[in-house]
């Protein structure tokens, strides 16, 4: 048995016969719970064991299920023809991305905000927050949006910029939640929390779907500039925006180029989450605390850690940038964003408390006084559909599960059915 699973947390498995002398970071000893997804999926396997004519919906992990529109892949696949060939051969490229895709990403993503310089290429929004963190080191305090993406607070411990995990607060001890609900509008109240040195925030958010409104980013910049800190801001939704107040990047708000740096991914966009391949910006005006660019660092790490993206995957890019890719890949999220409009009125008409799901893939659904671990169990025997507990993403999650729009029509229909035939009359 590798082990021990209550509704809650998992304990780590037992250790086994030592084979060498290497001691284990024991940073990772800290870590609560195997990574979010892999517990869902190992229930979903238990699940499936136990009913195994059911046919299972998962709205739960927020992976993209339709295909890479076709102007796109055909880019790809005539970048991997050109690599059996002598004239369309390349191989290792610019460690920062190539020129024309770095130009063609401020054009699109920043256009009078950003240059191409500032723009790194990468193989995604995940692997650049691991790489944040070598960079900054060990020694500096963090806060997160709580509930938020468990990456933040997993790779923060990892990285040993905590104490332990503490049963009483739900968190780790050396990390500032900063609470997002419903009463604050799914906004921290910033005068509640502590300086630190970087801030995580994501918007749309992953897992509630808020999407901060600029007066909100505007308090937000403000306060990091006010305490000296680094916004690591995550705009990896930002294509999901529909409201006209709300910014598709945090350079939108003056003077966040001062404070803030920005990850975002063709992931949730063009359907990448295979492919690979995301950005990070770092401003030139960026600086620590002794003046050194920030930008200076990055750039060393990305060429240290990081011998560049895919060359096919950044042909694709290339043609998500191009009118046709572009209007191709817009088609794509506005058919996640009908998931989650059909998915949102579902449990409004049900009476439940919905939030999220307009400038976001994510419905974020609140089961006020039960478990979400329990509520996600319940959904799973009674619907066989796969959710995730918002306990799963920080203690502020407490009470709720995330729904994902990343579905089929036909599988969202269908979870509608089973939904209605279940809680329609709670
Ligand atoms: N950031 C957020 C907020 C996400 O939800 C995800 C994926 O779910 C990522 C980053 C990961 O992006 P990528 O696939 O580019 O690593």
């Amino acid at each position: 048995r590798r082990g021990e699973c209550t509704a809650v947390r998992c304990a780590a498995a037992p250790e086994t016969a030592a084979t060498t002398r290497v001691k284990r970071n024991e940073n990772f000893g800290k870590l609560q719970a195997g990574y979010l997804f892999p517990e869902i999926a190992r229930r979903r396997r238990e699940h499936e064991a136990k009913y195994p004519d059911k046919q299972i919906i998962s709205l739960g992990i927020g992976d993209t299920t339709e295909p890479i529109p076709s102007f796109i892949s055909d880019a790809m696949a005539k970048a991997a023809a050109g690599l059996g060939t002598r004239e369309g051969y390349s191989g290792y490229g610019a460690e920062q991305g190539r020129p024309d895709l770095r130009e063609a990403i401020a054009k699109a993503f920043y256009p009078g905000l950003r240059k191409a310089d500032e723009i790194f290429v990468s193989d995604g929004a995940k692997c650049d927050a691991g790489r944040l963190q070598m960079m900054f080191g060990v020694d500096r305090t963090v806060a997160v949006q709580d509930p938020s993406y468990p990456v933040y607070v997993d790779t923060t411990v990892i990285q040993g910029s905590t104490g332990n995990y503490n049963p009483a607060s739900e968190g780790f001890d050396g990390i500032e939640y900063m609470l997002c609900n419903a009463d604050n509008g799914f906004f921290p109240d910033l005068s509640k929390v502590p300086p630190t040195d970087l801030i995580f925030f994501c918007s749309p958010n992953n897992p509630t779907g808020a999407a901060a409104t600029r007066q909100q980013l505007q308090e937000l910049v403000d306060f990091a500039k006010r305490n000296g800190s680094i916004i690591v801001y995550d705009a990896a939704y930002a294509l999901y925006c529909e409201e006209p107040d709300c910014p598709k990047t945090i350079y939108e708000i003056p003077g966040a180029d001062e404070v803030a740096l920005e990850v975002n991914s063709f992931s949730k966009y063009a359907g990448f989450t295979g492919v690979r391949l995301g950005w990070t910006v770092v401003p030139d005006a960026l600086r620590f605390s002794d003046g050194t660019p920030v930008k200076t660092d990055f750039n060393r790490i990305m060429t240290t850690c990081f011998n560049g993206a895919s060359s096919i995957a950044q042909a694709g890019a290339l043609a998500c940038l191009e009118p046709e890719g572009y209007s191709q890949m817009m088609n794509v999220i506005s058919f996640y964003k009908e998931n989650a409009a059909i998915l949102r009125k579902t449990f409004i008409d049900m009476g439940f408390s919905v939030y999220g799901g307009i400038n976001s893939p994510y419905v974020w659904v609140g089961f006020p006084g039960q478990k979400s671990w329990d509520v996600f169990a319940d959904i799973l025997e009674k619907c066989h559909i796969v959710t995730t507990p918002g306990s799963g993403f920080g203690p502020g999650g407490e009470g709720f599960v995330r729904a994902s729009a990343f579905s089929t029509r036909e599988n969202v229909n269908e979870a509608v059915s089973r939904f209605q035939a279940v809680f329609g009359s709670s």
